[in-house]
């Protein structure tokens, strides 16, 4: 049988594992909760549920919090002592890689975090030279955090494009003109600590199944549009990593024929239609032919925010043309999703970038779309909504790449 290392003592048998991590979840998302409660919701048996809360108590990841909290069913019987998870037993540091910008988090172990920073970087800069000063400010941020590092798990790296989660290694990001990077050698030679590497857009799905909406979800599709578009899947209750392409759905081709080229190489991809730049530059395509709209103002005159912002401040305003282009884009990415639909049947869809920016807008013909267009009446029963974590989704993402690796996984490591 396959031993792993665990956080209970050296090591553990992989049966072992599986049901730390089954206790684990369920102390995350009911708490608190009674011994004989998580043996019923887990279907182990009290002794074996006994057994290892005694040892989380005795690693100090358990409290008891006496019977009186105890949010569940009462009556007869003597009272029973609630569980809950020790939040600041244990921390991670989440490292969300950016096209010109990298955010760092010290989180506790339910990936809130403590510490933020962020650094710029210039995309000309060498991958070497990034990643040197990513080290630098996971340091800084771990020392302002004022957590031991002893107690921290590991250092979670979401970075954009391909990667190769059991190497660490970032395969291809063309936003940064990065290939074959081996992040997790380079960052854990500096940090000390163990590093787990994956796509930004898979670690915003796990957080969000672990942390977020997606909390106890068999199925879950994440997908995030703005510059590039992706998703990532939860299957069955566990990240889908699948080939290191997992999850390409911006290149799902929409149009056949005569479509836009992708930076792909293919034409007619689905990101061609419903990323950003996509969008602003269909927008100044139309404001140099509606010259009398406020696209005009929206697309080409330099004001408040991004030109996605002003243009979505256009459409707030109630301007035709650019109502009429988001409805347009917006069941682009209803199309998109219907295919998902189709072959996965998630329970819940999170639609995260610019469509969560300008989900008044957008949303409505989205799900309309993904409704009229999904196969017999799946897509009426799948729920659409927005990220839970906002701004910070990247960095908590990332956080939870350690976090699952090492805490909620029960995966080989050292500490
Ligand atoms: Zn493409």
């Amino acid at each position: 049988m396959a031993t792993r290392r665990s956080l209970l003592g050296s090591t553990s048998s992989a049966i072992k594992s599986h049901n730390l991590r089954a206790i684990l979840l369920i102390l995350l998302w009911h708490q608190p909760v009674s011994r004989v409660r998580i043996a019923r919701l887990t279907g182990l048996s009290t002794t074996t549920v006994t057994n290892l809360i005694t040892e989380l108590l005795a690693q100090g990841i358990v409290a008891e919090i006496g019977a009186e909290q105890l949010d569940e069913e009462r009556g007869v019987g003597r009272p029973r002592v609630a569980l809950r998870l020790v939040p600041e037993a244990r921390y991670a540091v989440g490292v969300h890689i950016g096209v010109g910008h990298v955010r760092v988090a010290v989180t506790d172990l339910f990936a809130r975090p403590l510490h933020l920073a962020e650094i710029e970087h210039s995309i000309d800069q060498p991958a070497e030279q990034v990643l040197q000063a990513i080290a630098a400010l996971v340091g800084e941020a771990i020392a302002a955090s004022g957590v031991h590092r002893a107690q921290i798990l590991g250092v979670g790296v979401g970075a954009s494009g391909l990667v190769d989660p059991a190497r660490g290694v970032n395969v291809l990001a063309p936003n940064l003109g990065w290939r074959d990077i081996p992040i997790r050698d380079m960052l854990a030679g500096c940090c000390g600590l163990p590093v787990f590497v994956d796509n930004n857009v898979r670690a915003m799905a796990l957080a969000e199944a672990l942390f977020g909406a997606g909390k106890d979800v068999r199925v879950l599709a994440f997908v995030y549009a703005r510059i590039g578009v992706g998703a990532g899947f939860i299957l069955d209750g566990q990240l889908y990593r699948g080939g290191a392409g997992a999850g390409e759905i911006g290149h799902m081709t929409v149009v056949a024929d005569g479509g836009e080229p992708c930076r792909c190489g293919n034409t007619g991809c689905l990101e061609t239609l419903v990323s950003e730049p996509a969008i602003v530059r269909r927008a100044q395509a139309l404001a140099v032919q509606q010259p009398d709209s406020l696209l005009v103002h929206a697309v080409s005159v330099p004001g408040n925010g991004s030109p996605i912002e002003r243009l979505f401040a256009a459409a707030r305003a109630g301007d035709p043309a650019a109502l009429a282009l988001l409805d347009e884009r917006a069941a682009y990415m209803g199309i998109g999703l219907a295919n998902l639909v189709n072959t996965l049947s998630p329970e819940l869809i999170i639609l995260g970038g610019i469509f969560a920016q300008g989900a008044d807008l957008l949303l409505p013909t989205v799900k309309r779309t993904l409704r009229e267009r999904a196969f017999a009446g799946l897509g009426e029963r799948v729920l659409l909504r927005t990220p839970t974590f906002g701004q910070d989704a990247g960095v908590i993402g990332a956080a939870a790449l350690a976090l699952d690796a090492f805490f909620y996984e029960q995966t080989e490591g050292t500490f």
